[in-house]
């Protein structure tokens, strides 16, 4: 079995599940707790912030602890829309994860504004439609850092000075692009990033938000004093301590598995291109994560095609994990102007650190294979 879909979710580490384990055994204390046996716990979360707020080049007190990359999704948006109210107003871009979408569904039930921004072709938005949507009641900017779908890295930095020149918050969902490449807030205008756990590696059930300094920013959990009051409900402990892990070795390994997956993506991407008639790629060839491959077959259903590879001992993806189950068209591909049609012909093959050359060709031949029955059935390929 080949596994081709780690924009899902990802293998733990071995040495991470040996981190959390004292944490899950013996050391099973509150940390809320005032007795010395907590002090332990409440040191190992602490740790873990730590280790986040280096990867990030900022302060351990910007760093809260979430229930994963949703909930950090969710806390932006809702937060950001309530925290004024003169401003009612945010701004999202179209290829968001639905983690942003669907709250931006509720919150517009909820009499909050949105303005969808559409990427060119390419996958990329373009920071001046960003400057032209923002308003005088414009609360929130919000534009991931890089795309599960088609893997574009998005002009952050960008969109960030613009949304401070006009004196509004900025916003990113960085899950697909924390721990995988530099990140900076600071540098790149970033008010509130969400990262997740189970994208580098740890456990499921994990992620952060960071917030920046001295922003006046509500909490979305209400309860008990965890989090300093921004965020209730007693500690994962055990998964804090694995994000943590998991984030000082993403740190530790950055430069050098950025590299190697470069490496085999463009191989697969110049293969599958090369190899397969009537083949496209999805996103920009680019400005793009080192792990993603996205591609289009002219007549081949990407659900038929998965189902295919599936049965050759493929694991892959037609686009975020939400949608796989449902024929659905990828809105991310909609989003770029492909037709419905087109929008059901996405294959996305997302390798990890541990993806060996070996694995990538043996893959691309049996997507070539799989590519060729399924044109040689079809009434609407010829
Ligand atoms: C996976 C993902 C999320 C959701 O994170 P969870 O930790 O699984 O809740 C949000 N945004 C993006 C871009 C993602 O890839």
């Amino acid at each position: 079995m080949i596994y081709m879909d780690n924009a899902a979710t990802t293998r733990m580490r071995p040495e991470v599940l040996e981190e959390m384990m004292p944490y899950l055994r013996d050391c099973y204390s509150n940390p809320s707790a005032i007795y010395g046996f907590a002090g332990e716990a409440k040191a190992a979360i602490d740790k873990a912030r730590s280790r986040a707020a280096e990867i990030l080049g900022v302060d351990s007190d910007t760093i809260y602890f979430t229930s994963g990359g949703t909930e950090s999704d969710n806390w932006a948006l809702e937060s950001a829309a309530f925290s004024d109210s003169e401003k009612k107003h945010i701004i999202v871009s179209a290829i968001e994860h639905h983690a942003i979408l669907s709250t931006a569904l509720s919150l517009e039930r909820r009499g909050i504004r949105f303005t969808y921004i559409y990427p060119g072709k390419d996958g990329i938005v373009d920071p001046e439609k960003i400057r032209n949507a923002i308003r005088p009641d414009t609360a929130l900017v919000s534009v991931m850092t890089a795309n599960n779908e088609i893997g574009t890295i998005e002009p952050v930095a960008e969109i960030g000075a613009i949304a401070h020149e006009k004196g509004v918050l900025f916003h990113t969902d960085a899950v697909q692009a924390f721990g995988q490449i530099p990140i900076n807030p600071e540098k790149m205008n970033i008010d509130l990033l969400s990262a997740s756990s189970h994208k580098i590696y740890g456990p499921k059930g994990s992620g952060l938000m960071y917030i920046r300094k001295g922003l006046k920013f509500h909490a979305f959990i209400h309860g008990g004093h965890q989090e300093r009051d921004r965020r209730a409900g007693t500690e994962n402990v055990a998964a804090i301590v694995g994000f943590g892990k998991a984030i000082s070795m993403a740190e530790s390994d950055m430069d050098e598995r950025i590299k190697k997956e470069t490496a085999i993506r463009d191989h697969m991407i110049e293969r599958l291109l090369g190899e397969i008639p009537d083949s496209r790629l999805n996103g920009s060839r680019i400005k793009r994560l080192p792990n993603n491959i996205n591609v289009s077959f002219n007549g081949v259903e990407g659900e038929s095609l998965i189902i295919l590879l599936d049965m050759k001992g493929v694991m892959a993806s037609s686009g975020s994990a939400c949608t796989a189950g449902s024929i659905d068209p990828s809105h991310v591909l909609i989003a770029c102007g492909n037709s419905y049609e087109e929008a059901r012909e996405g294959l996305r093959l997302t390798i990890s650190k541990d993806t060996t050359l070996e694995e990538a060709d043996r893959t691309v031949d049996m997507v070539a294979d799989a590519v060729r029955q399924l044109r040689e059935m079809s009434p609407m390929y010829s």
